[in-house]
């Protein structure tokens, strides 16, 4: 439409389900889970729109019942990554001309699809490939994916109507075009809405996008892309490449149409990416775009102040909800003196009795950690503390709570409390991903060293939360800690930022801050241009300063 200034709909934040029993949703899921089990699924690549099964596949189990084989996905390497550029930069032209309001439509579309019609098939495809419960995939896939479709396309129209001033005579214009060349998205297992987002954001923008979802998130990634072509999205605009991540990488890196990355996953594997995109820097046509949201060690700091019951019911979901597996799940607990002993007791009391075990009981809080590889790097953390510390960082350790670790029929970690003399023993600096929370009891006496403390423990600076009804202790504490943490809060816990509402990432070891889930990130999938346009050209270059004196 070019005679219209087109407005998107003001979005809504997706209202959560209850799933309580009797309601409607939890009789639609439970069929809709019956009938993800039943199939045998067989998921291809989509490069231009067209499914490819290379007949490279890899099994697709249940985390919390590995026997279960849900299907195979085929794998891309080294010539499907080629084969998906060369399809990317075909549709580049016609997708990058649309109107910026018909790109908007297509991801708006995405957003009620994935809100009805396909609400329960996303929950279900998390629940048994992520091995989520009801309540945490209905927050991801239905509502925080649902979000951030309607969401972007409301920041994508306030960036646009972000144009400079002009003076008398002249005409100042910004037109936020889409990078040159292709972005690549690079998505981790633990949301389906991250992943939905990392891809879908850079598109919206007008970009073209190789998409590489995670290994362990390949069910519910794929319905997401089918969402997006059945709401009109053309072929070639997002291209889904599940694979060797190495593989893929090698290929995209040595384009000189890479022209931005967005990652979301562990630090370490971003600052190999970062290094390889910074190796080949100079075959660049243009400096590319890195934005990275990366690992955390999320805190939960509770000043003397405290009000217990709600600091105790902060720490369970915060540290336990998804099995920990959440870039802002609280691993790190700090307990003043004066209350330690009452409040771990009732802590540990709450922590023993959450149920765990597979996510089509609902009664269960918990499942499983992601894959064995998971369970394997966690597990030993939890035995050496069960043996009392010991660890190469010193100090010693009790379990307060929890400790079995078992992955005879799914890879179960017991929901897990340590309690550490040292406040830098291992567990209160390792990023462990699994449902494991460690306390350290510090003096209130020293409130300031107790801050330094926080801030300083771990290379991460993702969440934290303060727990403290004394406000000017509220006051010393956010100002102790404004560095500590891209997101933080009081009185609640450090997990659940909503779209368009708590901004999301951190810095330090936590990532680029490019904050998904509002303009700052979209901001980063374009390069402005600017256009001035002079009405009455001046036709005489003499100026008056040179006249005769
Ligand atoms: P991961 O780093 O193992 O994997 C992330 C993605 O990178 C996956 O798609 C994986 O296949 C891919 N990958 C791995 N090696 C690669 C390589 N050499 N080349 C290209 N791609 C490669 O992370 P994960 O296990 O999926 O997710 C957990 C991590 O993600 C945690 O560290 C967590 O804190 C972080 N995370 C951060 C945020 C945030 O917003 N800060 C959000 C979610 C998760």
């Amino acid at each position: 439409m070019n005679d219209a200034l087109p407005r998107v709909p003001r979005p809504v934040n997706e209202p959560v389900l209850s799933y309580a029993p009797g309601s409607p949703e939890r009789a639609a899921l439970k069929a809709e889970l019956a009938a993800l089990l039943g199939r045998d699924h067989d998921i291809p690549l989509i490069i231009g729109g067209r499914e490819i099964r290379t007949g490279r596949t890899a099994p697709i189990r249940r985390p919390d019942a590995h026997g279960v084989i849900l299907g195979r996905y085929h794998q891309a390497g080294e010539a499907e990554a080629g084969l998906a550029v060369e399809a990317a930069l075909k549709a580049k032209a016609e997708w990058a001309d649309l109107p910026w309001e018909e790109r908007a439509a297509v991801f708006l579309r995405a957003g009620e699809l994935v809100a009805g019609k396909y609400r329960q098939a996303l929950n279900a495809a998390t629940m048994l490939g992520q091995s989520k419960t009801a309540q945490q995939a209905e927050i991801d896939a239905a509502c925080e994916t649902a979000d951030f479709l309607r969401y972007n396309p409301h920041f994508m129209e306030r960036i646009y109507a972000d144009q400079p001033r002009s003076g008398s005579g002249e005409w100042n214009r910004l037109s936020y075009r889409p990078l040159e060349g292709f972005v690549y998205a690079v998505t981790p297992f633990n949301f389906t809405a991250i992943a939905a987002n990392l891809a879908s954001a850079p598109a919206m923008m007008g970009n073209v996008v190789l998409w590489k979802p995670a290994s362990t998130s390949i069910l519910s990634n794929w319905l997401l892309m089918k969402i997006y072509e059945e709401a009109g999205l053309p072929p070639g605009v997002i291209n889904f490449l599940p694979g060797s991540g190495s593989a893929i990488s090698k290929v995209v890196f040595a384009r000189p149409e890479f022209a931005g990355l967005h990652f979301t996953g562990s630090t370490g594997v971003f600052n190999s990416l970062w290094k390889q995109a910074s190796d080949r820097l100079s075959t660049y046509r243009a400096y590319p775009r890195l934005v990275g949201e990366t690992g955390g060690k999320d805190f939960i700091f509770l000043d003397p102040s405290a009000d217990p019951e709600a600091a105790v019911c902060a720490a369970v979901r915060g540290a336990y909800e998804y099995q920990g597996q959440k870039c802002s799940a609280a691993s790190r607990l700090y307990v003043p003196r004066s209350m330690a002993g009452d409040f771990l007791d009732r802590l540990s009391a709450e922590i023993s009795s959450l149920p765990m075990g597979e996510v089509t009981d609902f009664r269960n809080f918990l499942g499983a950690v992601i894959d064995e590889a998971a369970f394997d790097g966690i597990a030993p953390f939890v035995e050496r503390a069960l043996a009392g510390g010991g660890s190469a960082s010193g100090g010693t350790a009790r379990v307060l709570a929890g400790g079995r670790c078992d992955k005879s029929r799914g890879y179960f970690i017991e929901p897990t409390l340590i309690l550490a003399d040292e406040p830098r023993y291992e567990t209160m600096e390792t990023e462990l991903f699994g449902p494991v929370l460690t306390a350290h009891v510090y003096d209130d006496g020293d409130m300031e060293a107790a801050y330094r403390v926080v801030d300083a423990t771990s290379p991460y600076a993702l969440t934290g939360a303060v727990f403290a009804r004394d406000r000017r202790a509220v006051v010393r504490a956010l100002g102790a800690l404004r560095y500590s943490a891209g997101n933080l809060y009081v009185n609640d816990k450090p997990t659940g930022a909503v779209v368009g509402r708590q901004p999301f990432g951190g810095a330090r070891g936590s990532g680029t801050n490019d904050k998904a889930g509002s303009p700052l990130n979209l901001l980063r999938w374009t390069s402005a241009g600017a256009v001035k346009e002079t009405f009455s050209p001046p036709v005489k270059w003499r100026y008056p300063y040179m006249g005769e004196a």
